[in-house]
């Protein structure tokens, strides 16, 4: 393909927000991982807030709001998907505790020490796993949890041309232990990691099926960046789907604990 090096983050926002919109989640993940990182939060009441950051359409935002009592705001720069977001809230009746806000996850709506638990599932990328660890950990109380999936080497060497795909879309992507001893160092106790089922991900490239891709490239009908971005996301799924036993998503869960 001619855009090899181009990456994810450079495509037009629209066409990105236009292809997802009518998807479940925009990221790999299930109802399933999701309980399974909340198994791993203690504490939460009726009275905890909870921040859900890049939460797309709010695939995970519903399981969380259906498993706790707690207030959820989920913030994404998307005002599409938030729309998306705050309908699919009230279709389930929980508008009065969960709200979907468009905002920048590099510059968050909240107070310091406001939140009980920090959620990010396939977004924090967008900011960068450290960064975001680090400048979100002040809108924490202590004690409380952040829980967030980033893409991540599983084994220490990889062919390369997968090793030149991931480091050109996202050089931070980095082993599972460099990622806990990361979030040791950004003042979080490394509570639980667990790899993220590959069935997560072959989900979310089957549900990018090829009728939904010609709709989006009839659209917009001679768009340079939306056949790109097609593209892109073609050459990326057949890529997992050829090297998926050396790298996928991890769960990384942490407590701040002063
Ligand atoms: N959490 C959802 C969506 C993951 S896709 C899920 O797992 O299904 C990543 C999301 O991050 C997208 O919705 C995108 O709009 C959002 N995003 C990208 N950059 C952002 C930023 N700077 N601030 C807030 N959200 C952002």
């Amino acid at each position: 393909m001619s855009n090899e090096k181009q990456t994810i983050h450079e495509f037009d926002l629209n066409i990105i927000h236009d292809y997802f919109r009518n998807t479940e989640r925009q990221g790999p993940g299930s109802p399933e991982i999701t309980l399974k990182a909340l198994s791993f939060i203690g504490g939460l009441t009726a009275k905890s807030k909870i921040a859900d950051i890049g939460c797309g359409t709010g695939g995970q935002t519903i399981v969380l709001a259906q498993n706790t009592e707690c207030e959820i705001t989920g913030v994404d720069l998307c005002s599409v998907f938030i729309r998306q977001f705050n309908q699919h809230a009230q279709n389930q009746n929980l508008q009065d505790r969960v709200k979907g806000v468009i905002g920048d996850m590099k510059n968050l709506p909240f107070q310091e020490e406001e939140l009980d638990l920090i959620w990010s599932e396939g977004a924090i990328y967008n900011i960068g796993f450290e960064r975001g660890l680090s400048e979100w950990r002040k809108f924490l109380k202590t004690g409380g949890y952040i829980a967030v999936t980033e893409n991540t080497w599983f084994t220490e060497e990889r062919p390369t041309e997968i090793q030149d795909f991931w480091q050109e879309a996202y050089p931070e992507i980095d082993t599972i232990s460099n990622k806990v001893d990361q979030m040791q160092k950004a003042g979080y106790l490394p509570i639980a990691t667990f790899v993220v089922p590959e069935a997560c991900w072959t989900d979310y490239y089957e549900v990018q099926h090829p009728q939904m891709q010609e709709s989006l490239l009839e659209k917009y009908n001679g768009n340079k960046s939306a056949e790109e971005f097609i593209a892109y996301q073609r050459y990326e799924a057949e890529l997992f789907y050829k090297y998926k036993a050396y790298y996928g998503y991890v769960f990384y869960i942490g407590k701040r604990i002063k």
